[in-house]
């Protein structure tokens, strides 16, 4: 497996994106997107979705140039429409709308629906929390089931995505994130790919039955992942659905599937300040993060990225064969000769 210099290669995706129609800056926010999400250890949605986001652009799935539309605005409420545009950008753009008016009213509830793929949730929670915001963060990957129900046999759910971002001024942010899946199906597709087996209580075959072995899930019929947590996974699943779909006006899981991923998410943006003007949270939370230290063995929700991410960013990124032929091979039809020349 090649170890590829993280830099290098943004600059490359990013020339990628730019010679198959992206502007400038379109360009530059896909491409930090995606290093930094290999950077911090999760592959499935990193580098390795170029040549898959270069297709969606060549068919119409994501949409350049598009500019994030406001459906509605209450003030503290925001309701953007992603409108298939480059997921990294509406939901940057949405971000920062989102940050202005937590500001300016104490909090804001900001809707984003109906983009193409919107990548690693806690990407942005980081860009709340990096401008001093909690935020809470609320996933649905529509017309991609994959997940059953508790008690359920076949896929009825996306892999519904959850992410909190705590700031805390002086160190790196608490970063919570995570698929409401038992695993993230980029990690099935890995395993898959490993012919390796699975651990029990990740997966139902088409018939609704465990099975350990990986493929199962890309077979036709499909097999479905499990809810993580049992019913309380299932909970949260579901709530993402109905917050960030059905809330919003953005898709929902209607039985359907489709080439290429939407999202939507609901996201509450609030500046600690709002809760107390005496500025307390820092040390309430500084305070709790040292009560958690004392146990040894234990870290924080965000720490294991960014100890993968210094390791990485120094070592280089770990990129499969398959993946980075894929990837050559994306470039080069767009005329990129060399991803790290
Ligand atoms: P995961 O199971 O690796 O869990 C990651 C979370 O657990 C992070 O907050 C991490 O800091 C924390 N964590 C991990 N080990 C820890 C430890 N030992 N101590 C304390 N905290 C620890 O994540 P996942 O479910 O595989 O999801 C991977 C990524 O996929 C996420 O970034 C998610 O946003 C993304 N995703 C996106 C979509 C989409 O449609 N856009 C769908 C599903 C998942």
């Amino acid at each position: 497996m090649p170890l590829i210099d993280a830099l290098r290669l943004r600059t490359g995706i990013a020339r990628s994106f730019e010679a198959a129609g992206a502007t400038a800056r379109e360009a530059t926010l896909i491409a930090e997107h995606l290093v930094e999400a290999s950077l911090r250890g999760h592959d499935s949605h990193g580098v390795g979705l170029l040549a898959s986001y270069l297709d969606s652009i060549e068919a119409g799935r994501m949409v350049l140039g598009r500019p994030l539309a406001i459906a509605r605005d209450l003030g503290a409420l925001v309701v953007c429409d992603g409108r298939r545009g480059a997921g990294q950008v509406m939901a940057h753009e949405a971000m920062d709308l989102g940050i202005a008016r937590a500001r300016a009213h104490g909090l804001c509830v900001l809707a984003l629906r109906d983009a193409h793929h919107i990548g690693r949730i806690g990407h942005w929670a980081e860009q709340c929390a990096g401008a001093g915001l909690v935020s809470l963060h609320f996933v649905n990957v529509p017309r991609h089931a994959a997940v059953a129900a508790f008690g359920g046999t076949t896929a009825r759910l996306g892999t519904n995505p959850f992410a909190v971002g705590i700031p805390r001024p002086g160190h790196e942010p608490v970063v919570v994130d995570f698929a409401t899946s038992r695993w993230a199906v980029g990690k099935v597709r890995v395993a898959n790919a490993k012919g390796e087996t699975l651990p029990d209580g990740i997966l139902l075959d088409a018939d609704g039955r465990p099975t350990v072995d990986p493929s199962r899930l890309f077979a036709s019929p499909a097999g479905a992942l499990l809810p993580f947590g049992e019913h309380k996974g299932f909970g949260l699943a579901l709530a993402c659905e109905l917050l960030a779909g059905a809330l919003t006006g953005g898709a929902t899981q209607d039985g359907s599937t489709e080439t290429g991923v939407t999202n939507s998410m609901l996201s509450v943006i609030l500046p600690p300040e709002s809760f107390d003007d005496a500025g307390g949270h820092a040390e309430r939370v500084e305070a709790l993060a040292a009560w958690m230290a004392r146990d040894a063995g234990s870290m924080l929700p965000g720490d294991p990225e960014r100890t993968t991410r210094a390791r990485r960013l120094a070592e280089g990124l770990p990129v499969d064969d398959a993946s980075w032929a894929a990837m050559v091979a994306g470039a080069a039809k767009v005329g990129i000769a060399d991803l790290v020349g």
